[in-house]
């Protein structure tokens, strides 16, 4: 391993392979390091994602996309269901193919990649953090570099360790539990997501098929509400009672993060990017689409850093960048996530009846998701007595 580099990205998901390739596109000398022996694997993910959250970043390509999504399904607790038909919505991946795909494009701008490898501290000196120490299978090198990425996912040791990301509180995370069923019946184009309290307590369960026989289905739930029932007890209630047939082909578990605001995101030429700063749609729990572009931002910015004096105001920009596309949208999401774990099972079929008001019957070519909240708090604002404090920085 060298032991000095430009960049230093911590981390081989979407994040840190979408940091790493605009960084050494931007002409800087940038080397990965990725704990896990192989990139894109073990994956613990549902795989969907936007067309426009994709394709701000990288164009899509068929040998990554298992199947495009159309639409949604939506049921609530009472049995209703709203299909919202959104041709060109977005797909499904293939994080296996598509990870190992942007390590490629990483190698071909100039990026080494160093798999197996694990940041487990890092060095300041002055005012700036000067060198990580990487330990691949017990032999530690320490690294120095100009500036970092932090990009180590929901573990977030290195952004920790910088005093960004704070330690996950069982309030703050929902805990997931997915399979991945083969030999299925489903509507390939139409994944579906079912609100209930019965079914996943503050969360949802999802299904996104991979193909017409198999799909990701998972569920998050809010541990302090789910009553020492486990996510894969919800899960199992519910496969056995919408599949008459199915096999289990894997099994895997996670959490995801709220979003916490901006202060997540930048110390002194330390940017953490993707779940390591927490950039989550935290009612949906989705990441790829913010971890592509917090990754590309932060790699823009870190070369423009190194090519140009080393100012750390050049920095400051990341964090504002990111936040002026995707700031609102997290903030109500983060708002919307506050008033939906706290809601009955009435409050979910008024949403879900009122969604069938405006979407029902309709082709959508796009969503704005904002607004829709901003309608239905205005519909029924004795919702808004759920927010509690909602405070971001
Ligand atoms: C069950 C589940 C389903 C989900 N479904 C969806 C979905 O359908 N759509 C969506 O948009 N999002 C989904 N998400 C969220 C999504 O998976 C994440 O937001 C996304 O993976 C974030 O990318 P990242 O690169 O920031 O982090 P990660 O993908 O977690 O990558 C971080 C990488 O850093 C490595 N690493 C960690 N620590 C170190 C270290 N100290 N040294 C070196 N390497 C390190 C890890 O091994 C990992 O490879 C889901 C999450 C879960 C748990």
């Amino acid at each position: 391993m060298k032991s000095k580099c430009d960049v230093l990205v911590v981390g081989g998901g979407p994040a840190g392979l979408s940091a790493a390739i605009h960084a050494a596109r931007g002409g800087v000398d940038v080397l990965v390091v990725e704990t896990h022996n192989e990139i894109g694997k073990p994956l613990c993910c549902a795989e969907g994602i936007s067309l426009s959250g994709l394709a701000q970043v990288f164009e899509p390509k068929d040998e990554w996309i298992c199947s495009r999504v159309e639409g949604v399904k939506v049921f609530s607790p009472s049995g209703q269901s709203v299909t919202i038909d959104h041709p060109d919505a977005g797909f499904v991946l293939d994080r296996t193919k598509f990870e190992p795909y942007l390590a490629k494009l990483a190698q071909n701008a100039g990026v080494m990649i160093e798999t197996g490898s694990r940041a487990v501290s890092l060095s300041l000196h002055e005012d700036r953090f000067i060198s990580a120490e990487i330990s691949n299978s017990g032999t530690p090198t320490e690294v120095e570099f100009r500036v970092m990425i932090a990009a180590d996912g929901i573990e977030s040791t290195i952004a920790r360790l910088a005093g960004l990301a704070k330690p996950l509180s069982p309030a703050d995370v929902a805990s997931c539990a997915q399979y991945r069923l083969e030999d299925i019946a489903i509507d390939v184009g139409f994944p579906e997501m079912h609100f209930d309290p019965a079914i996943a307590p503050g969360g949802y369960l999802w299904i996104f098929p991979k193909s017409p026989t198999s799909a990701n289905v998972g569920l998050g739930v809010v541990p302090t509400l789910a009553r020492n029932v486990s996510p894969f007890q919800f899960l199992d209630r519910f496969v056995t009672k919408r599949f008459s047939t199915f096999r289990i082909a894997s099994k895997m578990m996670g959490i995801v993060p709220v979003f916490q605001g901006r202060r997540t995101m930048l110390k002194r030429n330390l940017m953490a990017v993707g779940d390591a700063a927490r950039l989550v749609d935290s009612l949906t729990g989705a990441g790829i689409a913010t971890a592509l572009l917090s990754g590309k931002l932060a790699g823009d910015f870190a070369a423009e850093y190194v090519r140009n004096g080393e100012r750390l105001s050049v920095l400051k920009a990341y964090p504002e960048e990111f936040m002026r596309v995707y700031g609102r949208r997290l903030r109500m999401y983060s708002l919307a996530h506050q008033i939906f774990r706290r809601l009955k099972a009435s409050d979910i079929d008024f949403i879900i009846g009122y969604a069938n008001e405006i979407f029902g019957g309709r082709r959508v070519r796009s969503i704005d998701s904002v607004a829709v909240i901003r309608q239905i708090l205005a519909r029924r604002p004795s919702l808004l007595k759920y927010a509690g404090h909602v405070v971001w920085k």
